[in-house]
């Protein structure tokens, strides 16, 4: 695979690395819906949400109904086939930690227990500036000694995650040319 090639990685080093992956504008197509919402209500995700915008954003009903972004599902399945970690890592608040969980399990293919760090209620700091503490708070402290490679849309977040990985631009990052190894 791409990636596994680029690195040089193999085997039982895979376990050590820690595919760190965003969920909104990542794997779930909702970038149609939260610039219609920026539209509506004048407030720009990147410089925060407030409870009126994220209980909208975040309403199951709607939510749930969000497709998968191209590429996302067939990349996941073949990262966790060689071993690797995976872990969702997202800007949405804690509040909606049920539907998120399950839109995860029911649109892609993976263990339900695979870890999601979420942003903790009440903090609407823009998002790169929350991920950034999430990771030192939540991510470094879950898995000391790993290497991580973020996989995300936001330009701002890819800029702070560098400092702590290999960051990837989503959703190209999924348009990857797999060879017969996978
Ligand atoms: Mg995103």
């Amino acid at each position: 695979m791409w990636i596994i090639s680029t690195f040089g990685v193999e085997g039982e080093l895979m376990s050590s690395i820690v595919f760190v992956v965003d969920i909104d504008g990542t794997v779930a197509d909702t970038m149609g819906r939260i610039r219609d919402l920026e539209q509506r209500t004048g407030s720009a995700l990147m410089t925060g949400w407030g409870d009126k915008e994220t209980n909208e954003f975040l309403e199951p009903s709607i939510m749930m109904r969000d497709p998968i972004i191209n590429g996302a599902n067939r990349l996941l399945d073949i990262i966790s086939s060689f071993g690797a970690t995976l872990a969702f890592f997202t800007g949405r608040s804690e509040r909606s930690r049920e539907q998120t969980k399950q839109w995860l399990t029911s649109k892609l293919s993976i263990p339900t227990e695979t870890p999601l760090f979420m942003r903790p209620d009440d903090d609407y700091r823009p998002t790169h500036v929350c991920k950034t503490d999430m990771i030192e708070r939540q991510l470094l402290p879950a898995y000391p000694d790993s290497k991580f490679i973020f996989l995300e849309d936001d330009a701002e977040s890819l800029k702070s995650f560098s400092k702590y990985g290999l960051a990837l631009k989503a959703p190209d990052c999924w348009n990857v040319i797999v060879g017969p190894i996978c």
